[in-house]
């Protein structure tokens, strides 16, 4: 039993359906990217063949409806974060609006921007704080612009149970910091970090802060800015919309004073052969064509969510972490990667298979119809870190059930067996 009305709900997803290699599919990936319900399809399809125009310009009237669309889908999906829709970006996904930030720090470094741009200026001796628990897009960009600027990246450690070491982090934040970069759930971690504890250090040492919120926004109630972060991303094929369109929340002081990172059409005032004047957030940073039909396919997915409730997915999806998490623990030879002692969660584990290679596992899996990710899942140093190359990672969404984990750990139950390890 659940407090979601599942089979509703598995009916919305096309998908769910589905059979693989015979065996009903059970979508244990949706960490990777979930599945999309048929308001999210249909949305798309009904801004393409009837109101598909480009937005923001043009006198027509397909073209004051599709921005009228658009607008209202930047609203929703902002409000669905409790944010106002002049803090919300759209990006193509978490990974660009990390870029985006970082980039446009960099430039803010090399004095670009309007004069409040220099509160982002990087001087030699300033330093970025990531975690290591990061997943590469909140990562990779903070080296670059370390290797940009002259400023030192540092990292706060993970403990052994998977927490962020909140002691280490009281130190590695000093009053040279200047970005605190952090996931608010890791995508192979699956604990809730304590974003609270996290702004109030980068605030006693005057730093941005930026959130990863990807594996939260699908699975928590989220209000960004009673979280208190400065800057936050998250990526809308995660939490049932579209590919290729992301949000970046930024309070609004924070957007006004930054630089754009990408430049051209659709988010300058004036510009002659020398010079332009560019328009103000969110326009600012959404230079180009917009992904419109996207942006309002995530507007249904928001909506389709704030239905089911956010509260109730979260429970909901907490009894499938649980489920799940208890019965990896019977199994032996089962190595589950971040399993803290009385943290909130979201519906995701990752393990290991004494004896088998994590590749082999999913092979396995698949062939029994369950589908889950095998990889570093674009987090090398969190695997480096638990002496590890590869996990196995189970990822829940709402539309999941109880007898889904089952058959899940009744295929995990027989891999150790299949492969003639530790037997
Ligand atoms: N951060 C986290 C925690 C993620 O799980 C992901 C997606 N795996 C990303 C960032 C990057 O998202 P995208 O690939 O959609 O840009």
């Amino acid at each position: 039993t659940s407090v979601l009305d599942l089979a509703a709900i598995r009916a919305d997803f096309p998908l769910l359906g589905e059979r693989v290699g015979g065996a009903p599919l059970v979508y244990l990936d949706s960490a990777a990217t979930s599945q999309k319900p048929r308001a999210v399809i249909d949305a798309e399809v009904s801004f393409l063949t009837r109101a598909n125009a480009a937005v923001h310009r043009g006198a027509h009237t397909l073209a004051a409806e599709a921005t009228e669309l658009f607008e209202d889908a930047r609203e929703a999906v902002a409000g669905f974060v409790g944010a106002r829709a002049e803090e919300l970006v759209w990006t193509s996904g978490a990974t660009a609006g990390l870029n985006l930030v970082a980039y446009a720090i960099g430039n803010a470094t090399i004095g670009r921007g309007a004069p409040a741009s220099r509160r982002f200026a990087l001087h030699p001796g300033d330093e970025l704080v990531v975690t290591e628990s990061e997943h590469h897009a909140n990562l990779i960009p903070w080296q670059e612009l370390a290797a940009r600027t002259g400023a030192v990246l540092r990292h706060i450690p993970v403990r052994d149970d998977g927490t962020i070491d909140t002691d280490a982090a009281a130190s590695v934040i000093t009053n040279r910091t200047r970005v605190v970069a952090f996931p608010h759930v890791s995508n192979v971690l699956g604990i809730v970090n304590p974003v609270a504890e996290l702004v109030a250090l980068a605030r006693e040492a005057d730093a941005l802060t930026v959130l990863d919120a990807c594996q939260s926004a699908p699975h928590l109630p989220l209000d960004l800015p009673a979280l208190g972060v400065d800057l936050a991303v998250f990526s809308g094929h995660k939490m049932l919309g579209p590919y290729a369109v992301g949000g970046l929340y930024g309070r609004s002081d924070v957007l006004e004073a930054l630089p754009p990172f990408l430049t051209g059409g659709s988010m300058i005032t004036t510009v002659t052969l020398d010079e332009a004047s560019y328009l103000p957030p969110p326009q600012r940073f959404e230079a180009g064509t917009q992904p419109v039909s996207q942006a309002i396919g995530l507007a249904a997915a928001v909506r389709y969510l704030d239905g089911v409730g956010m509260d109730a997915v979260h429970a909901h999806e907490r009894a499938l972490e649980a489920r799940m998490g208890e019965g990896l623990r019977s199994i032996p030879g089962i190595r589950l990667l971040g399993d803290a002692v009385g943290t909130e969660r979201v519906g995701l584990w990752a393990f290991e298979v004494e004896g088998v290679h994590a590749h082999d596992v999913g092979q396995f899996l698949d062939s029994r119809g369950v589908a889950v990710r095998v990889g570093h899942h674009c987090a090398q140093p969190l695997h480096r870190r638990f002496g590890l190359t590869a996990s196995v990672r189970a990822s829940a969404a709402l539309y999941n059930t109880p007898d889904e984990v089952d058959v899940f750990l009744e295929a995990v139950s027989g891999v150790r067996g299949f492969f003639g390890a530790g037997s």
